[in-house]
């Protein structure tokens, strides 16, 4: 089975949530089902050695087999976490938090985003990256892209290079994508 026909297949809709009018992607059973977990897991990491950019950055394991072509996977929180240690555990790398503002005990950067009503800021700890770190950065769904693209934002501040954002879904309807730009957004489903 074609993989973006299980996760459409398992996803829910959720009408009306969290808002009037939002019809919410529910995808907590892909991430039950075994298989299907295993296969986005794998889905997630696949593209980051298909991006030339990936290749392009000077790295010592250029070349080595097993070189899954990023140093680290950055999740954002929450549902982010689920699949970024899992990518993580998988390509045999570490995983970074980027968190809602307040929840890291240290020194942060942080970034600020513009939410339907009001803001968000997202933060990372100053020193979770090293610079020229190659990033795989992993969230569920790309909605309005605001969220994936302070991520990139804090990511960069910290030196690191993102060689590719994976998404679970991507809601097309509200072009995300051209939040992101340059960078290239590698989807498992549109929806
Ligand atoms: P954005 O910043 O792209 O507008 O929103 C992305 C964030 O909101 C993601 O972290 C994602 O978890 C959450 N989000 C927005 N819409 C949906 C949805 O339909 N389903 C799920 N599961 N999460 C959503």
């Amino acid at each position: 089975e074609p993989l973006d026909e299980l996760i459409a297949g398992l996803s829910v809709d959720v009408p009306d949530f969290p808002n009037p009018g939002v019809l919410f992607r529910d995808l907590t059973p892909v991430f039950a089902d075994g298989p299907a977990f295993r296969r986005v897991v794998e889905g997630l990491a696949a593209p980051a050695l298909e991006d030339p950019r990936a290749a392009a950055v000077a790295h010592a394991d250029d070349g080595v087999p097993g070189d899954p072509g990023f140093d680290v996977v950055v999740g954002v929180e929450a549902r982010g976490f689920l699949l970024a240690a899992a990518v993580a555990l998988r390509a045999g790398v570490g995983v970074v938090p980027v968190r809602k503002a307040g929840k890291l005990p240290r020194e942060c950067v942080r970034a600020d985003y513009a939410l339907e009503y009001g803001t968000a800021t997202v933060e990372m700890h100053t020193d979770s990256l090293r610079r020229g770190q190659r990033v795989l950065l992993v969230d569920d769904v790309l909605a309005t892209g605001g969220t994936l693209a302070a991520s990139v934002a804090l990511v960069e501040e910290l030196g690191g290079v993102v060689t590719a954002v994976s998404v679970v879904v991507e809601l097309t309807a509200l072009e995300g994508r051209e939040r992101l730009v340059p960078h290239a957004v590698h989807a498992l489903w549109t929806a």
